[in-house]
């Protein structure tokens, strides 16, 4: 079975593109929901958040995403523990789950498959890319941000260029090419490889 990512930029439509392949019968781990349920659920990786943190990392057995948000904004240590505690129990979590799957390929949708360096445990990671403007105006209607907003966690980003030439595969998804269209090729495409495996 091929164990195939899927990444992009904010706003690009990482999301979109899983949830059709879905509709096409293929599982997808959506690595951002599972995070959020291990730092929820998992008590070493709650321990090891409070020892970082302090206490008031949990509220009523909930990560505090605020306070959190707001330390490791401004300190990039910070933010370096907190992904050496999230990224391995996440990339362990993703590879026990590819691993029960049974369909032809299955697809870990990540914003950080190179920047963890998750693509190892991977066959090919497929890059959706839109253009920044649009990009900014998905997200502004989405999450009711401010441009200034938006762009500083574009910027926070890997530059999307670079990540797009990493990837095997890359799905346009602006408004004009036709998103569907492209996905059941690849869909297709995935498929035959994967019988060669
Ligand atoms: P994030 O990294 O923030 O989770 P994402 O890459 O998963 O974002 P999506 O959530 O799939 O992106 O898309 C962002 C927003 O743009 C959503 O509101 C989605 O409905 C919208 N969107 C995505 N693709 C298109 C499209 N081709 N046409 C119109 N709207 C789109």
């Amino acid at each position: 079975m091929l164990k195939i990512g899927i990444t992009g930029g904010i706003g690009s439509g990482k999301t979109t593109v899983s949830s059709i392949f879905e509709v096409l019968g293929i599982p997808v781990y959506y690595a951002d929901v599972e995070a959020k349920k291990i730092l929820n659920e998992d008590d070493s990786i709650i321990a090891s958040i409070k020892k970082i943190f302090g206490e008031e990392s949990y509220i009523n057995h909930q990560l505090n995403n605020k306070y959190i948000a707001s330390i490791v904004f401004t300190d990039p240590n910070k933010l370096n523990l907190l992904n050496q505690i999230v990224h391995p129990a996440t990339i362990s979590h993703a590879n026990e789950w590819m691993n029960k799957q049974l369909s032809p390929y299955c697809i870990k949708e990540a914003a950080l498959i190179f920047e963890s360096e998750s693509q190892k445990n991977l066959d090919y990671v497929i890059g959706v890319w839109a253009q920044e403007e649009i990009r900014i105006k998905r997200i502004i209607k989405r999450d009711h941000l401010s441009k200034e907003d938006v762009l500083k966690r574009i910027n926070n980003q890997m530059n999307e260029e670079l990540k797009m030439k990493n990837c095997a595969f890359v799905i346009h998804n602006n408004e004009i090419e036709m998103l569907t269209t492209q996905v059941i090729e690849l869909h297709e495409k995935l498929l035959s490889m994967s019988l060669l495996t």
